[in-house]
């Protein structure tokens, strides 16, 4: 039984990291589709605009709480979650325990080129890690059919999904269940990037000091527009308590 909250409408999972982690292990290894998002405040407020995209989040058989503005979020709501836990943290977590399994990973998502050099990078942090399959994340609706049965045919057991939001959620609902052979699904952003050094991940610092969404905007101040969603996402949940009574 899930223990979740709900935020603006979206069920999100009260859920610690190594719990996260626990549950994601096992999902790898179950037969059956299951899919984890990771919800960072645009997400849900991207949701809360659009019925269809919160209906497929709710879909999902995991939704951690991603950014540290869904935890203050959730904190502000009364029904606090214990921690953040970003999908990326979460995806590194699956590969070492995948690593050692053997299970097949496919890397689906990013520019041309990018999946080829993640799975360089990520074979030699994660030795014996089983990469069995990358495709880039451009592709037309005519080009889908067979990007699926490349999935399929490649064995996956866990097929991470980074064609940023909201495009990775509806796919994965598009598709999930054309999918024979992967047992987890999850919806990763920008995640190759950083695996193959394309993008850089905030060092530890900001992470402990809960200002990684800071270090982001300094480096890239053209997402100024998206950074602006974090105060109007934490007013609209305000609005919603009030609402809620
Ligand atoms: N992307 C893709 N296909 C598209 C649009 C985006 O593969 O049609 C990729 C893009 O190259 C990047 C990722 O999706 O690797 C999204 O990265 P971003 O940092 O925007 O994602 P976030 O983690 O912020 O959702």
């Amino acid at each position: 039984m899930r223990d979740t909250i709900e935020i603006l409408g979206v069920q999100i999972d009260r859920i610690s990291a190594a719990y996260a982690l626990k549950k994601a292990e096992q999902m790898a290894r179950q037969p059956g589709v299951s899919v984890i998002f990771t919800p960072n405040p645009e997400i849900v407020m991207a949701a809360y605009r659009d019925p269809e995209f919160k209906e497929i989040l709710n879909s999902a058989d995991m939704c951690t709480p991603d950014g540290i503005g869904v935890v203050y979020a959730a904190k502000m709501l009364g029904t606090p979650v214990p921690e953040r836990v970003a999908g990326f943290d979460l995806t590194c977590g699956l590969l070492e325990s995948l690593r050692k399994t053997g299970e097949g990973v496919f890397l689906f998502g990013a520019k041309p080129g990018v999946a080829e050099i993640a799975t360089d990078n990520l074979r030699e942090t994660y030795p014996g890690i089983n990469i069995c399959g990358v495709q880039h994340g451009y592709f037309s609706d005519d080009e889908n059919d067979d990007i699926v049965e490349k999935i399929n045919s490649s064995g996956a057991k866990l097929l991470l999904v980074c064609l940023g939001a909201p495009k990775q959620e509806k796919w994965i609902a598009e598709n999930r269940d054309k999918l024979t052979d992967v047992n987890l699904c999850m919806g990763v952003g920008g995640a190759l990037d950083v695996f193959a050094g394309v993008a850089k991940r905030a060092p530890d610092i900001f992470i402990k000091l809960n200002l990684e969404w800071f270090y982001r905007f300094c480096k890239n101040p053209s997402r100024l527009g998206r950074f602006a969603a974090l105060p109007k996402f934490m007013l609209t949940v305000s609005k919603s308590k009030k609402q809620r009574g």
